[in-house]
């Protein structure tokens, strides 16, 4: 729910209340981190904007998750606690054509280094563990990697190099 990337689930309507962007679209939300969104620390309680989420609150919309659970058929979504308390990752397709949005676990391809974690993460040593698990998977599995942050690679798949390490291997447009 930080304001990066809830932004525009609502938007000020013309009688000037907030209002859904996409009031038929269910939002998905791991429980965990709807509570956190609501009582952030003083660390990064800047991140949780209520204009941005306080709406669905109230929303018959809002579907809280707890874990690994599979939205829709072929996607799943589930929780990385590094950056924050259960930031939520989703999963599409199936081993060997599968593609792995992990939010602000890997924001650029800048950041695949394993001791590169951002300040902002309120856990480094669980993004550590979480990028050591899940970005070597994605490396011997050929899964696609989005960097959602990234102004230049927007995927790519990872390959191991001689340094026990990840890397970007073959470039993937969306
Ligand atoms: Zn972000």
């Amino acid at each position: 729910m930080h304001f990066d990337h809830a932004a525009g689930t609502t938007f000020t309507d013309a009688d000037g209340e907030l209002a859904l962007r996409y009031p038929n679209a269910v939002h998905h939300v791991q429980s965990a981190h709807w509570d956190w969104a609501w009582s952030p620390t003083l660390k990064d309680a800047g991140s949780f904007r209520r204009e941005d989420f306080g709406k669905l609150a109230s929303s018959p919309k809002l579907c809280l998750v707890d874990g690994e659970v599979e939205i829709a058929p072929s996607i799943k979504v589930f929780p990385l606690d590094g950056h924050t308390r259960a930031m939520q990752a989703v999963r599409i397709g199936s081993p060997g054509a599968d593609l792995l949005f992990t939010a602000d676990l890997v924001p650029t391809a800048a950041h695949l280094r394993w001791p590169y974690i951002m300040g902002f993460d309120n856990e480094p040593l669980t993004t550590l563990a979480e990028k050591q698990h899940w970005l070597s998977q994605a490396a011997l599995g050929g899964t696609v990697l989005v960097f959602e942050h990234d102004p230049v690679i927007a995927a790519a798949r990872l390959v191991e190099n001689d340094r026990g390490g990840v890397q970007v291997g073959e470039q993937v447009s969306l």
